[in-house]
């Protein structure tokens, strides 16, 4: 762990293993509840300093840690290949989008702004000046998933550090070696001591004393909708951004480009074994030519190449452990039992499952209505663009969905009746660069990422008001 600038270690050491084959990759500690308590300390301890750091010097940071990470890629990609088991070339991807979200970071620091009101808009405004400016909220817990532990984190600890803040992070058990790295490489970027704390342990054990310390003012958590409604519960006034879950959809009219919608369909449903929380899960294709897509979504498919991880040519490893692959494989098995078609895959050996194309799934089946975090996907032939509108919103989630089409009125008809937080046109639900606004509505969490949007979470607009 890393506590008040120091490496902290406790009673309870546990091995950080593969996905793919169980190898031990490295150790970490469980912490106890003292340790949140030291780590809330120390960041409450460095909230000061961090407030007072002009946003000049908070930018500097973040674009030396960028430039640090880069300096590094190899070996923190090697962390997050071994430590999510996801293919090698995903891992040299995630860090260099990490790196940029830093660098994104660090450019906002400097456009942190706030504004002039017009006060005497109201007659009783008359003789008054007011400005809003933004301060830091104090202390934040960042608490994160384990499919891309790096830019994720990178995704809370670059606004906050942006927005003046001090943070205590909380990674995923099965993924926390990066996160530990990034505590060195921030430090090294000039960080003060205390202003970035991880701890390690299972958060259903030291989850609710971090989000429950009066010293932290406020959640931003990425992960499950069970995990994250429970830290909505707890948080009371705290300040809470939720990035959470989905069965995100694409539509796929008669006039799309096939060729395009088949290739981004095959590696939106399939990176990183559908581990993503807008990995394509329901493709809806209209009836014509939806014979013609199945036919060369299969072939895509077929050509992925299943592998180790740490094998530059893998593009399919293994789902995080061999429960969600079980999982996963028993929702296959529901979905068929219910009707669906098998077109290709979803055989599982350990923790890999082949990725698998379904037909034709059932709405009530859980590969339709819940989300399947895994190396799978549904195609749906469908007869109207508004029977297809309708399905996508027939879903508990709303985080991004997307539409093929060369028709702009078909798509912008779209664009404005599906109920998500993000649409794609002519591309997959399952894009998403780093600056842009990021996040969901319905189960799929409140609040949005992408810098911009979230220094404004981590930050208070305060009026300053006078008499002139
Ligand atoms: P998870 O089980 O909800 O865990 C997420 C984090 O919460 C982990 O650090 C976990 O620690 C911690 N945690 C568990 N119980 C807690 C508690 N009671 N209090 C506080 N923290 C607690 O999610 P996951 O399996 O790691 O990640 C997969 C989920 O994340 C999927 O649902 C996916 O859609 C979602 N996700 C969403 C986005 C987005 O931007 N919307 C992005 C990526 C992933 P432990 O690991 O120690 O249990």
């Amino acid at each position: 762990m890393h506590i008040g600038g120091r490496r902290a270690t406790s009673a309870s050491p546990q091995d950080v293993e593969l996905p793919y084959d169980g190898s031990v990759v490295g150790t970490i500690y469980r912490a106890a509840l003292e340790h949140v308590d030291q780590a809330v300390g120390a960041a409450a301890a460095a909230a000061p300093l961090m407030r007072e750091l002009t946003l000049d010097e908070r930018s500097s940071i973040l674009r030396k840690a960028h430039q640090l990470l880069l300096d590094r890629r190899d070996e923190m990609a090697a962390a997050v290949c071994s430590e999510t088991g996801k293919p090698i070339k995903e891992a040299r991807l995630e860090v260099d989008r990490s790196a940029l979200t830093l660098l994104f970071s660090g450019e906002e620091a400097h456009r942190l702004r706030g504004e002039v009101v017009p006060m005497d808009a109201s007659p009783a405004g008359k003789g008054r000046m007011a400005m809003t400016v933004r301060e830091p909220v104090g202390v934040v817990a960042a608490i994160t998933p384990f499919n891309f532990p790096l830019n994720l984190a990178m995704h809370k600890i670059g606004p906050a550090i942006a927005g003046g803040n001090a943070i205590v992070h909380k990674p995923a058990s099965a993924t926390p070696i990066s996160a530990v790295k990034m505590a060195s490489i921030f430090e090294e970027s000039g960080l003060p001591p205390g202003a970035l704390n991880v701890i390690t342990g299972p958060g259903g054990s030291i989850g609710d004393a971090l989000v429950f310390d009066p010293r932290v003012a406020m959640v931003t958590f990425t992960g499950s909708v069970e995990v994250g409604l429970r830290i909505r519960n707890l948080a009371g006034l705290k300040r809470v951004t939720l990035e959470l879950g989905s069965n995100s959809a694409v539509i796929i009219e008669d006039d799309a480009d096939l060729s395009e919608a088949v290739s981004r369909c095959v590696a939106g449903s399939f990176s990183h074994s559908g581990q993503v929380c807008i990995s394509v899960q329901r493709i809806f294709v209209q009836r014509k030519i939806r014979d013609e897509f199945l036919e060369r979504m299969v072939e895509g498919t077929k050509k992925l190449a299943i592998g180790h991880p740490r094998d530059p040519a893998t593009d399919i490893s293994s789902l995080i452990t061999v429960g969600e692959a079980e999982r996963v494989e028993d929702w296959i098995g529901e979905a068929v039992r219910a009707g669906a078609g098998l077109a290709t895959g979803g055989a599982r050996r350990r923790a890999t499952v082949d990725p698998a194309v379904l037909t034709e799934v059932p709405d009530t089946a859980s590969l339709s209505c819940r989300e399947a975090f895994g190396p799978v996907v549904g195609v749906n032939a469908y007869e109207t663009l508004d029977e297809a509108i309708t399905r996508v919103n027939a879903s508990d989630y709303g985080l991004q969905a997307g539409i093929y089409t060369r028709d702009i009125r078909k798509a912008f008809h779209a664009a404005r009746r599906v109920h998500v937080g993000g649409f794609m046109i002519n591309e997959v639900p399952q894009y998403r660069v780093d600056q842009m606004p990021y996040g969901g509505v319905k189960l799929s969490g409140t609040g949005r990422e992408g810098p911009r949007y979230a220094i404004e979470e981590m930050t208070e607009p305060k009026l300053i008001c006078w008499k002139v």
